[in-house]
């Protein structure tokens, strides 16, 4: 990433310095729901929700995640997914565990599941990987109760609500009853990006009977940024299922 050799055996081809790199988002405002920063107040209610937490449209009880998904942590995130460094899962999965509040509770680790053919171009599921690494140290089991039964295709440029519908219908239950309701369920992807995925997950497992729902990922994207930074890694996530 960085251009410099590296000088230490290691199966992860990214240098110590990039790795130390990702730093946690940090916002002055932010809902108290889905933690989506915000440059000022005015988005949040009396109790601290964005508006679509308020409309209930979320599924999820929280969302959180390490870092913006811009510069060294979007490279790594990249590197991962589509440079397909399997590695990379274990230092993305020390972020996941640095995002995650101590206090926090969970009764299994469920990936965002990929459709078949994505999976099966790419080789393996992101969000997979990402589970086990923090399931294993959670002690927890990973239960894929989730499938995705079409391919969700070119999300970029559909706006939240088309974003929304395109994405609500794409996932269905594999069944697994038993392992879902009444659990408290931490639902792992890799980026977060306006969080339609994770709310069709979440109606999903709800559905099953979930006690409650949780989305942690390793990087959100920031709307904050604006501009053509932001709108890049926006048709860049959207593009990428
Ligand atoms: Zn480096
Ligand atoms: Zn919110």
């Amino acid at each position: 990433m960085c251009g410099r050799a590296l000088d230490e055996v290691t199966r992860i081809p990214v240098c110590r310095e990039c790795l130390r790199e990702p730093q946690p988002l940090s916002a002055e405002f932010f809902c108290a729901s889905c933690r989506t920063p915000f440059l000022n107040e005015f988005p949040l209610d009396g109790e601290g929700r964005c508006a679509l937490c308020r409309t209930g449209l979320r599924g999820f009880d929280a969302a959180y995640c390490f870092g913006a998904y811009t510069g060294v942590l979007r490279e790594l995130i990249h590197l991962y997914k589509y440079g397909r460094v399997k590695t990379l899962a274990r230092p993305l999965g020390d972020l996941l565990a640095a995002a995650l509040p101590r206090e926090e509770r969970f009764d299994a680790a469920i990936p965002v599941p990929l459709h078949w053919r994505r999976r099966w171009q790419r080789g393996f599921n992101q969000a997979d990987l990402l589970a086990r690494s923090i399931a294993r140290r959670c002690g927890m089991p990973v239960v894929h109760a989730l499938k995705r039964t079409r391919p969700t295709t070119a999300q970029a440029g559909l706006g939240n609500t088309a974003r929304r519908r395109n994405v609500a219908a794409a996932f269905a239950s594999r069944g697994r009853t038993a392992a879902v309701a009444g659990k408290r369920i931490l639902l792992v992807d890799d980026v977060m990006t306006t969080g339609s995925t994770a709310a069709a997950c979440a109606l999903v497992l709800k559905r099953a009977g979930a006690a409650k729902v949780v989305l942690l990922a390793v990087a959100r994207v920031d709307r904050r940024m604006g501009g053509t930074r932001a709108a890049t890694a926006y048709s860049t996530v959207g593009g990428s299922y």
